[in-house]
């Protein structure tokens, strides 16, 4: 085998990227105000996304805001009024520490395990584990 023919071997051998992870933008939160509280009405689409469940996201939004909050029909309620621009620093945050594989920076993780302290992350794409911190 010439240079060339190592060279196309090893090209066909990189894996190909997933179209998704390479255009992978993190959700804008769609929120409103409703008297004292806000409604977060795309909690499942930025959930799924994350691929975690739109009730660890409140956890972590709990944590985060220290303020209550539930979810009915598919729409998160906060009981105090956030602006939707603190709401996307946070998901922002949420998505780079807890979604977004540090290693290959994309975003195939899932919690591999999880104690009061920690949260052991597992990248599908690269194999990466990883500890962070914990919110819960
Ligand atoms: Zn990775």
């Amino acid at each position: 085998m010439d240079y060339n023919q190592l060279l196309d071997r090893a090209f066909a051998e990189l894996p190909t990227l997933s179209q998704e992870s390479v255009d992978f933008k993190i959700p804008e939160v769609d929120s409103l105000i409703q008297g004292g509280k806000t409604v977060v009405r795309n909690i499942s689409q930025i959930a799924d996304k994350a691929r975690r469940s739109s009730e660890d996201i409140a956890k972590y939004l709990t944590k985060e805001l220290g303020t209550p909050m539930s979810i009915n029909n598919n729409m998160l309620e906060i009981s105090a009024k956030i602006s939707q621009s603190s709401l996307n620093e946070k998901i922002r945050r949420f998505f780079e520490v807890y979604v977004i594989c540090k290693e290959c920076h994309k975003p195939d993780t899932h919690v591999e395990n999880r104690d009061r302290g920690y949260i052991v992350i597992a990248c599908e794409a690269c194999g990466a584990r990883y500890t962070v911190k914990n919110y819960q």
